[in-house]
């Protein structure tokens, strides 16, 4: 059972908010540092393994440099994400651009950024070629169909509308060889926030394969393979975290058996996760402002699913910590709810939470990837700021709240 602790108490929280009003996400800096540091650890034996952050995760510049600090490269899918790069200092291979339905405009800052693209679909080769030309380098995202079952979020590969079929991977990897392509890159993500570590493993081996079947057939020679995102991370308590370890050792294994001592070898392995590495060290600071009681009983809080909508879009579970409470008995049974006049606007339903007072702060965990990122003004809400816990303790503030004029300020006046 993994356990859901916290870099700050009820005192510190209480503190930050008086200069920064809740509802506010908070980043724990060394936390993120450490987990970045284990997993480049654990792939040790790939001198060139490269993790690059998926920046929809959390876009913030202020966490991808010091992710880039930690050797992150980042994974952006579209032009302001590419602009964050540039925010961030970071430049180059270190970005891999997984698009898909990608704008010409897209691929021009791409490529003017010498960004590792990777093509979505065969069709956009000749996009690629007469909107902005071909690079020398080049990746595809293959899609396995029904060659491999998807898990329960992602969904069946079949049914993804991302990547080329397996047919297309040899046609389009013979046509940009024939256009003068020298460098290859191979890329696939067949799922989301998944939990099994014989999934990437199997994963791994299947790319390792495709790479040997492309070189044997149609003699290219891929520099890295690209295993995407889609690492899980233990929402719920009493799951457990991914064992990263036998994640690599199983990697290593199939590495050993395919590709070491043959021309391909070394080879590349790269991933592009977001959720594994921020997820757990970010955190969604709300206030108990009140309490109903009808047919069931309601938290009301100053937080909602603008805020954060993993629990209203997919049902999605994010524990919550009742700051002051934390080892008060939880006897109370409540649904936390937010302000948008949504009944899907829950961050808990039946939760079980020690009695809350008017004003006690709430923590929602987990909420470090895919959180404020997937943030909306929908009903006139308001993105919250974004802080971060630094390891010296300090607080700083990366993301100012958005203000009314924000919301305003793309209207046209009467
Ligand atoms: C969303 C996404 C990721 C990151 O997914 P996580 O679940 O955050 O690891 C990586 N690559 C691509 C192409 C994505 O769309």
């Amino acid at each position: 059972m993994s356990t859901k602790s916290l870099p700050f108490d009820a005192a510190l929280i209480n503190e930050i908010s008086e200069k920064y009003p809740t509802p506010f996400y908070i980043y724990d800096e060394g936390a993120i540092r450490a987990n970045v540091r284990k997993l480049f650890k654990a792939f040790d034996w790939c001198p060139t393994f490269k993790e690059f952050y998926a920046v929809k995760a959390a876009p913030n510049p202020h966490l991808m440099k010091l992710l880039h600090e930690e050797g992150c490269g980042a994974d952006c899918s579209s032009l302001a994400e590419l602009l964050l790069c540039e925010q961030a200092g970071i430049t180059g291979e270190e970005i891999m651009f997984t698009s898909n339905n990608t704008l010409a405009h897209e691929y021009q800052k791409a490529k003017d950024f010498s960004a590792v693209i990777n093509l979505d679909d065969i069709s956009h080769i000749d996009y690629l070629k007469d909107n902005v030309g071909i690079p020398e380098l080049i990746c595809f995202r293959y899609n396995p169909g029904p060659l491999r079952t998807g898990n329960a979020i992602i969904g069946k590969p079949e049914e993804a509308k991302y990547g080329f079929t397996r047919e297309q991977l040899f046609e389009g990897f013979a046509k940009v060889r024939d256009l003068g392509v020298k460098r290859f890159g191979l890329h696939t993500m067949v799922a989301s926030n998944e939990l099994n570590p014989q999934f990437f493993v199997d994963t791994a081996e299947m790319l390792f394969t495709l790479a040997v079947e492309l070189h044997n057939e149609l003699g290219i020679r891929l520099e890295f393979v690209n295993l995407g995102g889609g690492m899980g991370i233990p929402y719920k308590p009493e799951e457990e975290p991914l064992d990263l370890d036998f994640i690599s050792a199983g990697m290593k294994k199939s590495y050993d058996a395919l590709i070491a001592g043959t021309p391909l070898d070394p080879l590349s392995i790269f991933l592009e996760n977001g959720r594994i590495i921020t997820g757990p060290y970010g955190y969604l600071v709300t206030e108990a402002i009140h309490r109903k009681e009808t047919y069931k009983n309601y938290l009301g809080v100053d937080a909602c699913m603008a805020n954060l909508m993993r629990p209203g879009m997919y049902g999605a579970y994010h524990h919550i910590t009742v700051l002051g409470k934390e080892n008060a008995e939880a006897d109370q049974v409540v649904d936390v709810v937010g302000s948008l006049c949504e009944n899907n606007d829950k961050f808990a339903i039946d939760r079980k939470l020690p009695k809350v007072d008017m004003g006690d702060k709430l923590v929602i965990h987990d909420a470090g990837a895919h959180g404020h990122s997937m943030g909306f003004q929908y009903n006139g809400k308001l993105r919250s700021a974004e802080l971060l816990l630094k390891e010296d303790g300090t607080v700083q503030l990366i993301r100012r709240a958005e203000t009314l004029e924000d919301y305003f300020s793309t209207l046209l006046p009467l």
